[in-house]
């Protein structure tokens, strides 16, 4: 069958303007094989009410959804009724890191997730162009969209020197590394504030750095200065950032981890909603637990570790001994999956000794070996809080995770969001849920064809059972697979089916914008 020249045509000019991708849609009618999936309630991810129809996939892209007749050559895959959605987008994610050695992804692909976006937290490998051009060569069974970090700029550019202001000659050597990245596709710029040598760095310095992100039509994505004790101020500083660079700005993991910041997440959402309506395009992402997973020395933001005080504040205020589980710690391996509070029963010293004796000896040894060399889970947050800004008409899923890290996160936050917060607790309808994981992540990355389900839409897709997905994974097995997430399909392959991965490597890198 001859190409449809009007339909091209029109598309083509559409795609002259810059206002959608240059490739046009294939034809629904097309005689070229196709994968049809029937029977299945499709949520397309706009958040309209799931419908019985079909898609039909042909090659990379959706080719047609509705009422569709298998033509000969097709395969047809009837779906038994479960829920047809976008393949999830996680905004904020550490699997960029592993993808070398686990190109399946079992980690994101067995929770639906098609797309990670990386660089975050102020870290990005560099340059970007090395970094897409080793996953095109080995491609991955995600696709992979990147920030570029400022911790890893900053890096690059003070190298051990870092624990200070930049002079303007740094910035703008900064400025240059900046420039080139975005050329390279970066999507933004990424943040790490509260870590070295992010937690340095002034407002200015950010803020001249984000303008070059602006002026690429990039965006910035954020770990803010402090998610405790200097949390009101960290909130001002990137709402100033988005208002002063004049581009969106996005809180990653928003959460509010500090004993005397719990319930007040109502204040949270208002000062973002002001922002919004004074004209700063600002949104977040969250994952579903009450822990994070970072360093120990994250809890000492002077990075006063011998601080009597400091230590009490962060085993009061932060966190508990008990609510502190060591995730790696390689002065003593037995430590791992042990709390505060238990080593500190093994060692006969109280939680502030043992907590500032855990720092000096892992400092010590990082001193020695040049990479850090312990990391911890902390349980700071109160489930009101994650409910509330999770319910915030803009806040995304993210998972903050790795492919083979110690937080569940890593495998489980998108089904336990589903689960647990969407089915259990009706947070909100499995619907607005799937457009959070989906149209709504891209629209905050800026990428343009994929988290709907629609003709020309790439054919990322994932078939779930809503009665049943629910994260396994605890920080005791952080790598157990989730349940109910029953086929994915990545760029129109399957890369995931019967509780495991497919080996089909499918996933693309996306530059800015695409
Ligand atoms: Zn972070």
């Amino acid at each position: 069958m001859p190409d449809h020249p009007t339909r091209r045509a029109l598309w083509c000019l559409v795609a002259l303007t810059g206002a959608c991708t240059p490739t046009p849609p294939p034809d629904p009618t097309s005689r070229a094989s196709g994968l049809i999936i029937t029977n299945a309630i499709v949520m397309d991810g706009t958040g309209a009410p799931g419908r019985r129809v079909s898609v039909r996939v042909v090659g990379d892209r959706v080719a047609a959804i509705g009422n569709i007749q298998p033509q000969p050559a097709d395969s047809v895959i009837d779906a038994g009724g479960l829920v047809l959605a976008p393949g999830f987008i996680d905004t904020h994610t550490h699997a960029d890191g592993g993808l070398d050695d686990r190109p399946d992804a079992l980690a994101v692909v067995s929770q639906g997730i098609t797309t990670v976006i990386g660089g975050q937290d102020g870290g990005s490998p560099l340059p970007l162009s090395a970094y897409y051009a080793a996953l095109e060569k080995q491609p991955a069974a995600v696709n992979v969209g990147m920030y570029v970090g400022h911790g890893s700029v900053r890096d690059s550019v003070m190298g051990a020197d870092f624990k200070r202001a930049a002079t303007p000659a740094e910035v703008a050597r900064m400025g240059a590394i900046v420039e080139n990245e975005m050329k390279a596709g970066a999507i933004g710029l990424s943040t790490g504030l509260e870590y070295d040598p992010g937690i340095y760095s002034d407002r200015a310095e950010v803020i001249e750095l984000a303008k070059i992100s602006a002026r690429h039509g990039g965006r910035y994505i954020s770990h803010i200065r402090s998610e405790d004790f200097a949390f009101w101020q960290a909130i001002d500083e990137i709402i100033t950032i988005g208002r002063e660079a004049k581009l969106p700005v996005q809180i990653s993991h928003a959460k509010l981890a500090m004993r005397s910041l719990w319930g007040r997440a109502d204040s949270l959402v208002r000062l973002l909603d002001a922002a919004r309506a004074s004209g700063v395009t600002i949104t977040a992402d969250i994952y579903p637990y009450l822990y994070w997973h970072s360093t120990l020395t994250v809890l000492f933001p002077k990075r006063d570790f011998e601080n009597r005080a400091a230590a009490e504040f962060a085993l009061t205020e932060t966190s508990t001994p008990a609510g502190l589980l060591l995730g790696r710690y390689e002065p003593n391996p037995a430590y791992a999956g042990k709390t505060v509070a238990e080593i500190s029963r093994l060692r006969g010293t109280d939680s502030i000794t043992t907590l500032i004796d855990l720092i000096r000896e892992s400092e010590a040894m990082r001193k020695t070996t040049g990479r850090s060399t312990q990391s911890v889970i902390g349980t700071s947050m109160v489930e009101p809080d994650v409910e509330r800004i999770m319910r915030w008409p803009h806040t995304n899923l993210s998972t903050d995770g790795a492919l083979a890290g110690p937080h569940p996160r890593g495998y489980g936050a998108f089904p336990r969001f589903l689960g647990v917060y969407v089915r259990e607790r009706k947070v909100m309808a499995l619907e607005e849920a799937v457009r959070r994981m989906t149209s709504l992540a891209a629209a905050h990355m800026g990428i343009r064809d994929r988290g709907r389900i629609a003709p020309g839409m790439f054919a990322d897709l994932v078939l779930f059972d809503p009665a049943t997905v629910a994260d396994r994974a605890t920080p005791q097995q952080p790598h157990l697979t989730s349940v109910g997430i029953a086929r994915v399909w990545v760029n129109g392959q399957e890369v995931f089916a019967n509780g495991t991965t497919t080996g089909a490597r499918p996933g693309r890198t996306i530059r800015r914008g695409q």
